[in-house]
């Protein structure tokens, strides 16, 4: 997150909360975390707070563009503050570490959608399913 967060809130037309300002630093912090790990972190650093509100304010944060929302097939969505950049994800199948990865070569081709049906497209979300090298390395040796 670059530049203050109060800031960054009310330019969004946000009201700044010791809640919102907890929860974007927490996922400024942790790309790609999920709201447990979220509302882990917010209680560590201002107390008390409900998983709800941790949610309400996930919710809001990605609606109004703040923190960007992935959500992978089977697993729990996951937040992060890098947006705007339709950059894509990759994640491990066995241990679920998640890395950022550039869109393909050239400008946001993924945007350009071979038949875009007439709709005017603004994001793609990509992710790409495999074993990282840990695991990789971790499945060889276990096979000895
Ligand atoms: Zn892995
Ligand atoms: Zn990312
Ligand atoms: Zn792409």
């Amino acid at each position: 997150m670059h530049g203050d967060p109060g800031k960054i809130l009310r330019d969004h037309g946000l009201q700044v909360t010791a809640q919102r300002l907890a929860v974007l630093r927490a996922v400024s912090a942790r790309p790609h975390c999920m709201a447990d790990d979220v509302a882990e972190d917010v209680r560590a650093e201002i107390g008390a707070i409900s998983r709800q509100a941790v949610y309400d304010a996930l919710g809001i944060l990605a609606e109004k563009g703040l923190i960007r929302r992935i959500q992978p097939a089977g697993s729990p969505a996951l937040y992060e503050d890098r947006v705007g950049d339709n950059h894509h994800h990759l994640i491990c199948r066995i241990c679920s570490k998640t890395v950022d990865v550039d869109c393909a070569v050239g400008e946001t081709p993924c945007l350009r959608a071979a038949d875009a049906a007439g709709y005017q497209i603004d994001e793609a979300e990509v992710i790409y399913w495999g074993t990282c090298p840990e695991c990789q390395a971790a499945k060889g040796s276990a096979g000895k």
